[in-house]
């Protein structure tokens, strides 16, 4: 019967006890409270809407960050290329896009780094970020960002929930009223709800637009979280060679 409880214990500090951890600090979840926020995408790429979303950030001139899933950005490497040669910081989001609360170590250790790989060889950039699928850490994660060097990040603002969406027009009003300085907004560009890339598209010019109203400047993660003595942001597209 003990083993049973010894047991349940180590399963839910692996999967409960990280995710407490990754909110308690062990993850970034917002930045310095300057007036930036930075968005960041999920899933992609994706064969038609990030370079849509590209198009509109460059025309509003914004970087970003892109969370690649690894096969999307083996699948699609000219938009993964093209994304990273518009200026936008890239993450990764695993290989293959797992509840990382249903892997083990093991298989845990095999999605964080082949997705780095995928990631290095669709765009010649390696990761710097690092978020998990929904969201959901385990301890296993936690410690392979350690090892490669990876930042863990969640966010503090949402376009859209699990259960909730949205029209393009409330997504809007909920990110431009839920943003602060420092916040990062998890936005997708492919996966969520099957018609969540194109409610992203339409809603990001007043997501723009309704930042900077409030003083917000949109910015990427390399912006939004590093130093602010002028120095060029990592992401840049100088990176490509
Ligand atoms: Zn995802």
């Amino acid at each position: 019967m003990r083993v049973w409880w010894i047991l349940l214990g180590a399963g839910l500090g692996y999967t409960v006890g990280a995710q407490l951890a990754a909110r308690a600090g062990a993850a970034v979840r917002s930045g310095p409270a300057r007036p930036q926020v930075a968005l960041t995408f999920d899933d992609g790429p994706h064969p038609e809407y990030t370079l849509r979303i590209v198009e509109v950030l460059a025309h509003h001139q914004v970087r970003a960050t892109f969370f690649f899933v690894g096969r999307h950005a083996l699948e699609l490497p000219e938009v993964a290329r093209e994304v990273v040669r518009a200026g936008h910081c890239v993450g990764t989001h695993t290989l293959s896009h797992p509840h990382l609360w249903t892997l083990g170590p093991g298989a845990t250790w095999r999605e964080v780094a082949a997705g780095v790989q995928a990631v290095q060889q669709a765009t010649g950039i390696r990761p710097r970020y690092f978020r998990p699928p929904w969201g959901t850490f385990n301890l296993a994660a936690l410690h392979a960002c350690r090892v490669l060097g990876l930042v863990p990040v969640l966010w503090t603002v949402r376009g859209e929930g699990y259960r909730w969406k949205p029209s393009a027009d409330e997504m809007v009003r909920e990110v431009v009223r839920r943003a602060h300085p420092g916040a990062v907004v998890n936005l997708h560009d492919r996966g969520g709800f099957p018609d969540t890339p194109a409610r992203v598209l339409a809603a990001l010019p007043g997501i723009l637009r309704g930042l900077r109203s409030r003083g917000l400047q949109p910015v990427s993660l390399d912006e939004l979280l590093g130093a602010s003595d002028g120095s060029p942001p990592a992401c840049s597209p100088v990176q490509l060679q």
